[in-house]
């Protein structure tokens, strides 16, 4: 699409096709250059495929631009100016831990209490988007094992780095509550079942991991201050999701994993980018994937949709019974 299929016009500016073959095949307006192919042929309005009909809307906005950007509405292409007003405020750096503690748990910020934590993460508002997604992370611990549950204590924080990825910000939790252990048993409930998997998998193949830093802290960690760590996983969402197979979930571990995320989406809110400059890159980004879909569309071909629809599937010949082959043997059977 990127100027790899030239339009007739084209064709006859490098006397590859003669000049009375420069002509739209659908309306034969000539010269039929790229914004008559792609925009305005009068025959578009008739096409019968959503990408072309529902970006009709667009033809004026084409029309008024296309001498100014050709690279958007001719090639597909969004020009580096339209991406961002303003360079993208990149992730934090350092760590910025908010910890909750009604119940005065913790004495010291930097030093965690042993025993059954939950951990989460979330990618927040602009989760798929990875240039502008901004992961949060989520700690939490119960008074109790059994309901009713009470939140004991809760730790919140953003994922810092350039790193931004789900598993990467749900392995930066337990990294965290790894690291703030000083001593005793520890363990986690999370619902990143790539992070418990590789845990279990032990130290060689986590360190050969994409996130081979976190993991080669938390062993070091758990092998100086020679912490029991264990690591549960446990199905997530719970709450809304209903799970197909059949794995019975402790109440205290869907209690955990349920605050653990509550956390993880609020450190996500709090380091989300700002909805103005993000918004018009997401409109320019749906304008070019609107136009890229349209112009393969029309490449390929804006009629005759019939031909590419479903046909009815032929009714398959009846296969051949041991009745059918004994009677065609020339055996005496
Ligand atoms: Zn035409």
């Amino acid at each position: 699409m990127v100027a790899a299929c030239w339009s007739p016009h084209r064709k006859q500016l490098a006397n590859l096709i003669t000049p009375t073959q420069d002509q739209c095949p659908y309306c034969n307006y000539s010269p039929c250059d790229d914004y008559h192919q792609f925009w305005g042929c009068p025959k578009l309005d008739d096409s019968p495929w959503p990408e072309v009909e529902s970006t009709q809307k667009f033809v004026s906005m084409a029309s008024e631009q296309v001498s100014t950007l050709p690279c958007l509405w001719l090639r597909g292409l969004l020009p580096a100016d339209m991406c961002m007003s303003s360079p993208i405020t990149p992730p934090v750096q350092q760590d910025v831990v908010t910890i909750y503690d009604p119940f005065g748990v913790t004495l010291d910020a930097l030093e965690w209490l042993p025993g059954l934590y939950g951990t989460g993460a979330s990618g927040g508002k602009w989760g798929a988007y990875h240039e502008l997604r901004r992961c949060g992370c989520g700690v939490a611990s119960m008074t109790g094992f059994s309901a009713p549950f009470t939140l004991q204590w809760a730790a919140r924080f953003p994922l810092p780095g350039t790193h931004q990825s789900v598993p990467r910000a749900e392995l930066y939790a337990i990294y965290m509550l790894v690291t703030r252990v000083k001593y005793g048993v520890l363990k986690v409930v999370s619902d990143s079942f790539v992070n418990v998997d590789m845990y279990h998998k032990g130290k060689l193949a986590a360190l050969k991991s994409v996130n081979s830093d976190l993991w080669k802290a938390v062993f070091a960690h758990v092998e100086v201050m020679n912490i029991r760590l264990q690591i549960y996983w446990v199905p997530g969402h719970l709450d809304t999701k209903v799970i197909k197979s059949r794995v019975r979930v402790e109440d205290i571990f869907f209690a955990l994993n349920f605050c653990a995320d509550k956390f993880a989406d609020q450190a996500a809110h709090e380091s989300q980018l700002e909805m103005n400059p993000v918004s018009s890159l997401m409109f320019n980004c749906t304008l070019v994937k609107k136009i890229q879909r349209r112009s393969t569309r029309i490449l390929v071909s804006h009629v005759e949709k019939h031909k590419y629809d479903k046909k009815f599937p032929l009714q398959s010949e009846a296969k051949p019974t041991l009745q059918h082959f004994v009677q065609a043997s020339s055996h005496n059977l």
